[in-house]
């Protein structure tokens, strides 16, 4: 089992020839609702694999987005332990997608921001083989989750992303850390493309993903692994970065070593960007 903490939105889809520039308003070709959140798309992905059970942990807003995530979700087979809030609508994002398959996104964590510690805390209870946290929940609910999944014999990967210098000192309560290279240079001051042989994080456990430059493993600060990713026509990158954590999660959780797993990670999220998904919600009866 893997179980995965964090945030759920519904996510507004632009796509664009080209991206805006600030006060320029541009008409989009297409646009639609999707799942989104960077726990919900990681759970998504595990659940893909058929592999584990998948368990999210999150907190939505009590209104029709709420429930059309829960369904589905659950449809995907993803098993969720949700909060509801009372006071807080379900988190929502906008992302623009113009036409080379890069994107820019706005989020707004909504109910994400009421998940409390106390269900953090009680998915842990059934011994997961990996808890998997990200940068979109508390700093407060992180460290006791992570805290906890550490006293209890839980491994942990800790997504730091989007990267937040106040969530910086929880790095060193994870096992492994996986960053992109936004996130890899804003930590260390290091550019992780030019693909140093060591990057001074300070932690023992650092994957770095760059994009179609593949993903790096450093270990004590050593590069252990330079993986390529495969050469694909890329459609669309939104949530590969997701796609690739709940993959690498699902195959740490399944007993793999770090680089066996990165190697899975790394094909099937070249396969996953090939593709414009659409993760359509359905729709309320
Ligand atoms: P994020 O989405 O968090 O910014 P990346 O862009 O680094 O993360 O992508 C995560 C992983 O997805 C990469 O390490 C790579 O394995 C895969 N990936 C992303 N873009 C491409 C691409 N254009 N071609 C092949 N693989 C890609």
């Amino acid at each position: 089992q893997v179980t995965f903490v964090g945030s759920v939105h519904l996510d507004r889809m632009l796509r664009l020839a080209a991206l805006p520039t600030p006060g320029e308003t541009v008409i989009a070709q297409e646009g639609w609702s999707q799942l989104g959140g960077k726990a919900a798309n990681q759970a998504l992905a595990a659940a893909g694999t058929g592999l584990v059970r998948s368990v999210l942990v999150a907190c939505l807003g009590r209104d029709n987005d709420g429930h059309q995530a829960q369904r589905h979700l659950e449809a995907q087979g993803v098993v969720t332990e949700l909060d509801w809030s009372e006071r807080l609508p379900t988190g929502s994002s906008v992302a623009l997608l113009d036409a080379a398959g890069e994107n820019v996104g706005v989020v707004s964590p909504g109910a994400n921001a009421d998940l409390s510690a106390e269900s953090a805390l009680r998915a842990l209870r059934a011994s997961p083989d990996l808890l998997v946290c990200q940068w979109e929940t508390s700093a407060e609910v992180l460290r006791e989750v992570l805290t906890a999944a550490r006293a209890a014999g839980v491994p942990s990967l800790l997504n730091a992303a989007p990267w937040l210098d106040t969530h910086r000192d929880l790095l060193a309560l994870a096992d492994h850390v996986v960053v992109n290279a936004v996130e890899a240079q804003a930590w260390t001051g290091t550019d992780p493309q030019t693909r140093p042989t060591r990057l001074d994080s300070g932690h023992p456990s650092v994957v770095v993903t760059l994009g179609a430059g593949g993903v790096l493993l450093y270990e004590d600060g050593d590069l252990t692994c330079d993986l390529a990713a495969p050469r694909v026509q890329a459609r669309s990158t939104h949530g590969a970065g997701d796609h690739f954590v709940g993959v690498l999660g699902t195959h740490l959780a399944c007993g793999m070593t770090l680089p066996g797993a990165l190697e899975r990670a790394v094909v099937s999220a070249a396969v996953f960007v090939e593709r414009l998904h659409k993760n359509l919600l359905p729709a309320l009866v």
